[in-house]
């Protein structure tokens, strides 16, 4: 008698343990709507409009937990948007600055956005690194760039594409696909940046500007994604294109959403802020994405780093 009484305290404990967890693990899923952390922000280092300290401030201000920030890595061909050798030192130098001017008030992270086609290589100095594509052509990132402008993207497709825009968007993909090996990457950036033009050309004139239905395009963004799964990257769910008026939705589709919900791969997301005012922008807006996604929506930064410890 003595022993069944103590094996069903043993159960009823048991049962009470994983009800707090999985009963918590819901409440937090459907109740915490609110995400306090950014890990891509670009201030006045690269091509942002305030300096990091005021990003600092802005954060603390709005309750956030964590701020990353992840200046352009240097491109020679680049020195409008992205840091300047001399000015990559002074940036990290700033950043671990206010991390320890800041520590009891908020968990600063040194990050970088590192370009396909940069030539920085000591990404150690780094706690976390976005790898992103921006241009098609290495050799020219200006006029083969995919985000710029309409008249850079058209310019590009006809030196290099033969004026084929698809052309142009699966060797956007086949770079993307490769981002991992290439940087050692953390977080994939704005996944599908190519459909940039798309929401506005297709209000101006009815048709997109690169055809994201066109089957080469889903093909090549099918294998791009493929390839990274097997990887341990993150993928962003990034605000950048809403806050800009460029878009009503994030980077990237439904449809790569979809895959990522289905393979439960990490996505967190990111405001790619230019400005202060554009932090958390969408936030609150495209949770529900995560929820219809089902998404797995990493928010803590040990989360980010581990993914990368594990998988060596
Ligand atoms: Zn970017
Ligand atoms: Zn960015």
């Amino acid at each position: 008698m003595k022993y069944i009484i103590i094996a069903l305290c043993v159960a009823a404990f048991i049962y009470t343990a994983l009800m707090i967890v999985f009963g918590y693990k819901r409440t937090k899923k459907f109740f915490n709507n609110k995400v306090t952390t950014n890990y891509h922000t670009h201030t006045t280092f690269c091509d942002g409009k305030n300096s990091p300290e005021e990003y600092v401030q802005k954060a603390i201000d709005s309750g956030m937990t964590v701020l990353g920030f992840s200046a352009h890595s240097h491109l020679p061909t680049e020195p409008e948007w992205t840091l300047s050798k001399e000015g990559e030192e002074e940036y990290r130098k700033t950043v671990l600055e206010l991390k320890e001017k800041y520590k009891d008030r908020i968990d600063i992270r040194l990050g970088i956005e590192q370009d396909y086609w940069s030539d920085t290589s000591d990404l150690k100095a780094y706690d976390y690194v976005i790898g992103a594509v921006h241009s098609v052509n290495g050799e020219d990132t200006t006029w083969s760039s995919i985000d710029y402008t309409h008249e850079n993207f058209l310019y590009g497709v006809e030196h290099y594409f033969n004026n084929d825009r698809i052309a142009a968007a699966e060797r956007y993909f086949e770079l993307v696909s490769n981002l991992y090996d290439k940087t050692k990457c953390d977080i994939i950036a704005h996944f599908d940046l190519i459909t940039i033009f798309n929401e506005k050309e297709i209000e101006e004139t009815g048709k997109p500007f690169v055809d994201s239905e066109a089957p080469r395009f889903i093909a090549a963004e099918r294998k791009a994604l493929e390839r990274l799964a097997k990887t341990p990257v993150i993928f962003e769910i990034n605000t950048g294109g809403m806050s800009r008026g460029r878009m009503t939705h994030p980077y990237p589709s439904d449809r790569v959403l979809e895959f990522l919900g289905e393979r439960q791969i990490p996505v967190i997301l990111s405001s790619d802020a230019h400005k202060t005012e554009d932090l958390t922008y969408g936030f609150d807006e495209v949770l529900r994405l995560v929820e219809k996604f089902n998404l797995n929506l990493i928010t803590d930064y040990k989360d980010v780093r581990n993914r990368q410890e594990e998988s060596k």
